[in-house]
């Protein structure tokens, strides 16, 4: 490889983030297997916040094709650093309107849409762009307050209506799991988001049948998402390590 295609990372630093990525494989792995799926069942997206544009393009060059953004400025700001390697992105985050064209730009997939309106706003831009979007809809299957996501009793109805909008693809359904060492909480609020899932491909809604995917799990729990049907598992810590805090000391 190439020394131009590390960028600036040093080489040591790439190195441990292959190590990390492989590491990560290895669980999707033994969890599929420890599920009775196909390791080929569930996707790797990495999740990218904080991190340079250099570190990602070693997970990139390791072999990870799909990143995820909380923050579109993050997307927009690294995405000509990454252009000429072959990935898609994802919006992980909550999307504000005014990043809708950035979104649009960047990402080839939104798995945040929790409102109506935020899916009519991204329809209404999306068509000028071929082939639309992929969206998602975001769900709360933890019930905490803090989240993000439509709440599980109106999401079926809410992904529905996003399904025939023009421009979008529903693409599946993605959540941030109850924050909590129980690992039978957990699981439930992982079965609640495969039991929206499944009534919604099974509705027959048009544009519903393709809505398969089913974001879910991240470094503390992807044993747990993947036992519960997860198709993409979103994983920071467990590839780059520890995020480092303002403060400078590490932290999740
Ligand atoms: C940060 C983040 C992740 C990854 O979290 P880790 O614990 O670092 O794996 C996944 N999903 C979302 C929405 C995130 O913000």
């Amino acid at each position: 490889m190439a020394g131009r295609a590390v960028g600036p990372m040093a080489g040591r630093d790439a190195a441990r983030i292959g190590e990390g990525l492989a590491r990560a494989r290895d669980r999707i792995a033994v969890a599929c297997q420890a599920a009775g799926r196909p390791a080929s069942d569930v996707r790797l997206l990495l999740a990218a916040k904080e991190q340079s544009a250099g570190a990602i393009r070693a997970a990139i060059v390791a072999g990870a094709c799909l990143i995820g953004e909380n923050r579109v400025q993050e997307l927009a700001a690294k995405g000509p650093a990454l252009a000429d390697l072959p990935h898609r992105a994802h919006v992980i985050g909550p999307l504000q309107s005014n990043k809708i064209n950035a979104a649009l730009r960047w990402a080839s997939c939104v798995e945040t849409v929790d409102t109506l309106r935020l899916a009519e706003r991204l329809a209404a831009r999306a068509g000028a762009r071929p082939g639309g979007i992929g969206v998602m809809v975001q769900v709360n299957t933890s019930g905490e307050p803090t989240k993000s996501g439509v709440e599980p009793a109106a999401a079926a109805d809410l992904a529905c209506r996003v399904a025939g909008l023009p421009g979008l693809r529903l693409e599946g359904f993605m959540t941030v799991g109850l924050n909590s060492d129980r690992a039978a909480a957990v699981a439930r609020s992982y079965a609640a988001l495969r039991e929206i899932r499944d009534a919604v491909v099974a509705s027959g809604a048009p544009g519903a049948t393709g809505a398969v995917d089913l974001s879910m799990g991240m470094s503390g729990d992807l044993e747990i998402a993947i036992a519960e049907g997860a198709t993409i598992v979103r994983l920071g810590t467990a590839v780059f390590g520890p995020r480092p805090r303002r403060d400078g000391t590490l932290g999740r």
